[in-house]
């Protein structure tokens, strides 16, 4: 009888530390999608496919997200062209170009296997950025850390525009000024997303010695679609507090699919 006594208290207080670990509000991540990797703190490489204009952001993005104690993002050079943007499997390629008047300030696309990201892009879209409205350094801020973000894992912590701002990049806004970078709770959410290790790698890690190897790694998965066009964005599945569809889904068969975080223009 003691025994069982005992028992049951342990079993109430391992319940209780798991209730206190967890953390009560950072429950922004967008369905528990993550880079697989078999240790922390993970490396993401951050291939720089951006203008001039663009490099200091480039810059505090990545210094921004890699104060996260499960990751580090890291600068590394471009492998394709910003117009094209393509994607390279096991990291994210960020990308600036004027790609027309189609709405869209920012997006970044994510690619999945099962639970697993395998690959990203992120795009700016300077059609937009070249205009005195969005030419400052908040707007600049706010796109390329949400949409870095994005490829984290990470999802909005709130879509109203005209709400308080929550001074993280990661909260719609119309006025960026105080949220240029994450807060933290976008870093607990991160800790949440990768409390757990990975039997396989899908982050490409800096010494493996490029895509195409590491055990495990999914080979590249979709034809090559033109996703400039919102018409190659999939099925739309959720939208922001002025209608606009923020988040997209395309199936692309056999357990994968490409996601698309979209920041309309104003
Ligand atoms: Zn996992
Ligand atoms: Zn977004």
């Amino acid at each position: 009888m003691k025994r069982i006594v005992v028992v049951s208290v342990i079993g109430i207080l391992a319940f209780s530390g798991l209730l206190v670990a967890a953390p009560a509000y950072a429950d922004h991540s967008w369905g528990g999608y993550h880079w697989a990797r078999t240790a922390n703190p993970f490396t993401l490489e951050l291939g720089d496919n951006v203008s001039s204009a663009w490099d200091s952001y480039l810059g505090t993005t990545a210094s921004d997200w890699s104060l996260s104690t499960v990751l580090d993002t890291v600068i590394k050079v471009g492998k394709t062209k910003p117009r094209l943007c393509k994607a390279t499997t096991g990291r994210v390629e960020v990308c600036s170009e004027r790609y027309g008047a189609n709405g869209w300030l920012g997006v970044a696309q994510v690619w999945i296997s099962g639970t697993h990201i395998i690959k990203s892009i992120v795009k700016m879209n300077d059609t937009y950025f070249n205009t005195q409205t969005y030419n400052t350094p908040a707007w600049r801020n706010l796109v390329m850390c949400q949409e870095v973000g994005h490829t984290l894992g990470l999802d909005h912590q709130d879509e109203a525009f005209d709400n308080p701002n929550l001074s993280t990049c990661m909260d719609y806004t119309s006025d960026p000024s105080t949220n240029q970078h994450p807060n933290v709770h976008d870093y607990e959410e991160l800790e949440a997303i990768y409390a757990h290790l990975d039997d396989t790698n899908t982050v490409l890690a800096s010494t493996d010695g490029g895509a195409g190897g590491g055990k495990g790694r999914p080979a590249d998965v979709g034809k090559d679609i033109n996703l400039d066009d919102p018409s190659a964005w999939g099925r739309a599945v959720r939208q922001d507090a002025r209608g606009n569809n923020s988040l997209y889904v395309r199936d692309l068969g056999g357990g994968e699919k490409v996601f698309t975080f979209v920041i309309w223009a104003d």
